[in-house]
């Protein structure tokens, strides 16, 4: 065969890198002990209140429990020790990210997909999928109804695995978002900060990522029980290469993203041993990068089109154990972001608010180009999953306000250099929660002027004067530069942050 008629290797089977998996096995072996984890689980069955006690003042000292101490928590069936498990992770919660909530609208851009992962409306073998990838004018459409109408400030883009939504389209689309300035009373609302939910990708993609600017980039292991994994990816996908996606937040880090976000969709196996994988996924991180997991997720199956959720009847997850799934989280992995969205009914938001939850999403439409539209209703051929909760942002920052919780639209973090080590600094010593305190009152402070309604206005301007008082007391030696930005914030000035 002459040169010009070597094969070359195609969109597909140049997408995995086998150098980049291999270079971070330990003998062969990744990180996720498959034979222990149950054993661990099956050792800690009836664990004794004092260790569980011991546990918790851990947590309250912000410090990471071992998949092993994880293993006592799962185990905890007591009424009594889950009231004291609840009444803990909000301590940790307040103590590390004080009583804001961050929120921010998810915006799908991409629905083609290579894989066919069993539980997706995106999968390839889903026919009736509509498919889509928004232009540049579409997705201005997108960002000005999100900024302008909405007022949100922070995204998380979402892309299927696919050429025609490849690391190109998602650097180009990322920069569209960036340069979307609505107007509103007359005052410049825009996205400043878009955060990333993608495919796994090489180093090299991953640095072109980066170089958009963006926030958290964030991949979901889906499960980390390899059985299960094989059993949805089939094999013959990208998807299905279950070390390629272990290994994508140290691919992250190495390409200079240093804020990741990881997750598992539960339902999918047991959820305990996925807890679990998350506790190791967070170790992992910590220890060979000296950086956690920024935030974790932790999604719940939802119905999707052509996706036989009967297949997973026996590993559905419950109300009552998805609520011990996140106290366990928020103990396990203190200074992490939790994540909670509106897959979820708005009672269980609001129940999951109280512990520990850090961000949350509202407003949102995860159609296909459905914020430009006036009124849209759910339409699964144009979507991934079905939603639980798609009340307003109005509503959600109402109901925060109602239980005493400020909404923050802060994206000061990563502008000001506040990411990877430094900020898990702050995060250990509970200095982030007061620095974000104040941007987290200038940020709501603009939102209320620009998009409140009278009667949430009168909710919420109770909230920032208390927490104007606090901000007094707490921080005396900022207090007259933070007072002087608010001024101007009232006054119309916007985008000013400490
Ligand atoms: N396609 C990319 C990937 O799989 O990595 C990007 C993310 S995908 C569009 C976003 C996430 O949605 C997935 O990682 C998965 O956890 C979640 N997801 C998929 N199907 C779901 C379903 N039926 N219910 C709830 N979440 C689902
Ligand atoms: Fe594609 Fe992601 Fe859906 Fe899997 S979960 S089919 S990779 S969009």
């Amino acid at each position: 065969m002459s040169t010009s008629e070597v094969k070359q290797p195609t969109w597909l089977e140049k997408r995995v890198r086998q150098d980049e998996i291999d270079k971070y096995l330990v003998d062969g072996k990744d990180f996720i002990p498959q034979e222990e984890i149950p054993l661990l689980l099956e050792r800690h069955k009836n664990p004794d209140a004092k260790q569980v006690r011991d546990l918790l003042d851990k947590s309250l000292a912000i410090q990471s429990l071992t998949p092993e101490e994880t293993a006592v928590l799962l185990n905890v069936e007591d009424p009594q020790l889950l009231a004291e498990m609840k009444s803990a992770s909000l301590k940790v919660k307040l103590k590390v990210y004080d009583n804001r909530i961050v929120t921010f609208a998810p915006l799908y851009l991409g629905s083609y997909c290579v894989n066919n992962c069993s539980y997706c409306g995106f999968k390839t073998d889903n026919i009736n999928a509509e498919r889509k990838v928004l232009t540049p004018s579409e997705i201005v459409k997108e960002v000005e109804a999100l900024t302008g109408k909405i007022g949100h400030k922070r995204l998380i883009v979402v892309y299927g695995e696919h050429p025609r939504n490849d690391v190109d389209y998602i650097v180009s689309s990322i920069k569209t978002i960036y340069s979307v300035k609505a107007k509103v009373k007359g005052h410049e609302s825009c996205i400043r900060r878009v955060n990333v939910n993608a495919p796994p990708f090489s180093i090299e993609d991953l640095k072109k990522i980066h170089d958009a600017g963006i926030g958290t980039y964030q991949v979901f292991q889906e499960t980390y029980h390899l059985p299960t994994y094989r059993k949805v990816h089939p094999a013959n996908t990208i998807k299905g290469n279950y070390r390629w996606r272990l290994y994508s937040m140290h691919r992250a880090l190495e390409a200079g993203i240093d804020d990741v976000g990881i997750g598992a969709l539960f339902g999918l196996a047991d959820w305990r041993f996925d807890v679990m994988g998350l506790v190791y996924h967070s170790l992992e991180l910590e220890e060979r990068f000296g950086i956690g997991p920024h935030t974790i997720s932790f999604p719940r199956l939802e119905p999707a089109l052509n996706a036989n959720m009967d297949q997973f009847s026996k590993t559905r997850v419950s109300d009552e154990d998805f609520k011990k799934l996140i106290l366990v989280l928020r103990l396990a992995v203190p200074h992490a972001g939790m994540i909670i969205t509106a897959r979820e009914s708005a009672q269980i938001r609001k129940e999951a608010i109280e512990m520990g939850i850090t961000q949350t999403d509202a407003s949102s439409n995860i159609g296909l180009g459905g914020y430009q539209k006036e009124k849209s209703a759910q339409d699964e051929k144009n979507q991934q999953f079905i939603l639980g909760d798609t009340r307003s942002l109005e509503d959600v920052i109402a109901e925060f306000a109602r239980m005493g919780y400020i909404t923050s639209f802060c994206t000061a973090g990563y502008r000001c250099g506040r990411t990877g080590e430094c900020i898990m600094e702050l995060l250990r010593n509970g200095q982030e929660g007061k620095f974000c305190k104040l941007n987290a009152v200038l940020t709501f402070k603009e939102w209320v002027d620009d998009f409140a309604s009278e009667e949430t206005r009168k909710l919420s301007l109770p909230i920032i004067e208390r927490e104007i008082a606090q901000i007094r007391q707490t921080n005396p030696q900022i207090f007259d530069l933070f007072m002087e930005y608010y001024r101007r914030i009232e006054a119309g000035e916007r985008d000013l942050y400490l």
